[in-house]
């Protein structure tokens, strides 16, 4: 298959386009270097530097290159932005994914892989999380989500467009062989902050709240590693074949753990100490979020390679001694 990473160059989308090659098929990819990095697209990939919303440009890239399925994690992924600056999220997240669907389906591609995420269902009522459960995010960022997730379903209804939607929960860790990884600016995830506390290239980890009904007091999250969800993605290949085939999957290890279980894997992995200050709650975090992810296990025969947070943290450390300053 030729697979259009959309995003290819950033976080998840970079390890997907390993994964994609490493699994015989081509891909291509578009990023427009806002976020990504052009040295995490692996060297002979095709590249174009294009924006999502620019149809005829992603017009003309689907027709050249035999585009059979595109995958989309080009999006703003700030929570707290999102509440700031919301028509940033709804214009990148929404409306320029509408204009990368309305150029898929004048040029005929009707395959497409979405990233979602956990934070389209809100607060949830019960645990673990599975797909039927009511979805009612809970700031804009998990709403343009969710408003995609809807868009596609009428897609699939109205011109048969084939679709999986893979609701993340915490994309965590690296490629095994070091050499790409996680680099955000500004940094706001757990396990990098709390690397960089423990070198002393960052302050103290602020650990957000230990009041929370769990058993340390600390919110329990579900760390997924971004090679594991990576292969989600390609497994839901042949699912696509199917025109209207309309797709939900939760993925995580299912595992709880907390922030505090986190920073002890982070000490035991790097042999140094977190350095941790106490600090507020941070607004609009669940106390705890962990998925149900049988449904595909069962269905895509997926299964996590990375299954206790340690395993995770030591790829995530080795790419981040390897690249203190990142890309
Ligand atoms: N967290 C924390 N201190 C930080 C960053 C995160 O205590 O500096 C907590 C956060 O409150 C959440 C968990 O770590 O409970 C994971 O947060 P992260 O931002 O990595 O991912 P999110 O769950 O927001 O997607």
């Amino acid at each position: 298959m030729n697979v259009l990473i959309v995003g290819g160059a950033g976080y998840i989308g970079s390890h997907c386009v390993r994964q994609v090659a490493a699994a015989g098929h081509r891909p291509v990819v578009i990023d427009n270097l806002v976020f990504g990095h052009r040295a995490a697209v692996a060297p002979g990939v095709p590249f174009y530097d294009v924006n999502l919303g620019d149809e005829a440009a992603v017009g003309k890239i689907l027709a050249d290159e035999k585009i059979d399925i595109v995958m989309h994690f080009a999006a703003y992924a700030y929570v707290g932005e999102s509440v700031h600056d919301p028509l940033k999220y709804y214009f990148n997240n929404v409306v320029a994914t509408l204009g990368l669907l309305r150029a898929m389906l004048a040029k005929g591609v009707k395959k497409f892989v979405f990233s979602s995420t956990c934070a389209t269902y809100g607060i949830p009522e019960k645990m673990p999380l599975v797909e039927t459960m009511p979805q009612a995010p809970i700031n804009p960022y998990g709403q343009t989500k969710l408003d995609v997730e809807n868009a596609l379903k009428a897609l699939a209804l109205a011109h048969g467009l084939g679709f999986a939607a893979f609701r993340y929960f915490n994309a965590a860790g690296a490629a095994g062989d070091g050499s790409i990884g996680e680099d955000h600016a500004p940094e706001t995830h757990l396990i990098p902050l709390a690397i960089d506390a423990a070198t002393g290239r960052g302050p103290a980890l602020q650990v957000f709240g230990d009041d929370y009904p769990t058993p340390d007091g600390t919110c329990l999250r579900d760390y997924v590693h971004v090679d594991d969800l990576s292969r989600a993605h390609i497994a839901v290949f042949p699912k696509l074949e199917k025109p209207g085939a309309a797709l939900f999957y939760n993925l995580g290890t299912g595992t709880p753990t907390s922030v505090r279980e986190v920073l002890q894997a982070v000490e035991k992995v790097t042999g140094k100490k977190v350095p941790c200050a106490g600090a507020p709650r941070r607004a609009g975090d669940p106390p705890a979020l962990y998925a149900d992810s049988s449904k595909a296990k069962t269905e895509l025969g997926w299964k996590v390679k990375y299954n206790d947070i340690e395993s995770i943290v030591a790829t995530a450390w080795k790419w981040h001694s390897a690249h203190p300053d990142g890309f």
